[in-house]
């Protein structure tokens, strides 16, 4: 399944405009219609964009510095980044996503007058692929689990380029736990499991960081019952 070229991208694309939308957008929002299983999720996808903002806080303020958040989805980081006052371009494969994310933006920031004056984030539709430019800092959540291994290195090493700072990944670790439960849901998939999921070794993120002259400053794990996400920030050597 790991060799079906770029079909993968394209069934990832079509999902995340359609039934994907509809299911992560209210995932990623706060209103009650969700099951248990979703709100565990939520919960900790919020922890990871939390530990994503201390991790960049750590280093000092964000005000003026240049960020690229790769695979936006709805906004969830990239919105409170703005508020710090940083420069966000933020794009993601999804046109609805973006869309969503760009309503969001407006809603939230042209609203909120205090705090650091926000700048509004440059919203695109593009695939991480083709982004291009340089940012201070390149940030890429969740996205990973849509890349076999085989692809995520050629990922990792483009958004290394577009980095001069640092970047940070986050992704499901491939634990044997995990993987287990992975193994199980995939004995029994539901309705909602439209797209495959890949796990990745914290090794094979790190050689592939490694070959392209980076190395990993931080790391989390962000676990919840249904949620497992290992958080790293690399910087060049
Ligand atoms: N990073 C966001 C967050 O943490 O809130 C969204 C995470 S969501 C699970 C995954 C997102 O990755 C979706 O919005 C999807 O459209 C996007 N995505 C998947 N493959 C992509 C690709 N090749 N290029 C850009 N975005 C992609």
């Amino acid at each position: 399944a790991e060799e079906v070229g770029g079909g993968d991208k394209e069934v990832v694309r079509e999902y995340f405009n359609n039934s994907g939308f509809q299911r992560w957008k209210k995932i990623y929002g706060d209103t009650d219609d969700v099951n248990r299983v979703q709100r565990d999720i939520r919960i900790g996808h919020a922890k990871t964009v939390e530990n994503t903002l201390q991790m960049l806080k750590d280093e000092g303020s964000l005000q003026g510095v240049t960020i690229c958040d790769a695979g936006c989805g709805t906004g969830s980081l990239t919105i409170p980044l703005a508020k710090e006052g940083a420069i966000v371009s933020a794009a993601d494969i999804s046109a609805a996503m973006v869309a969503e994310a760009e309503t969001q933006a407006k809603e939230q920031l042209l609203a909120s007058k205090d705090g650091p004056a926000s700048v509004m984030p440059k919203f695109q539709v593009k695939d991480l692929e083709s982004l291009d430019g340089k940012y201070d800092t390149v940030i890429c959540l969740d996205v990973l689990i849509h890349y076999p291994q085989s692809k995520a290195d050629g990922m990792i090493s483009h958004l290394a380029s577009l980095a001069e700072n640092r970047l940070i990944l986050s992704f499901a670790p491939k634990t044997f736990y995990y993987d287990l439960l992975k193994r199980v849901g995939e004995l029994f998939p539901g309705p909602s499991k439209a797209t495959r999921a890949y796990l990745h070794s914290e090794a094979d993120v790190e050689r592939a960081l490694q070959k392209v002259g980076w190395k990993i400053r931080k790391r989390g794990l962000i676990t919840t019952q249904f949620y497992f996400a290992r958080l790293v920030e690399a910087v060049p050597v």
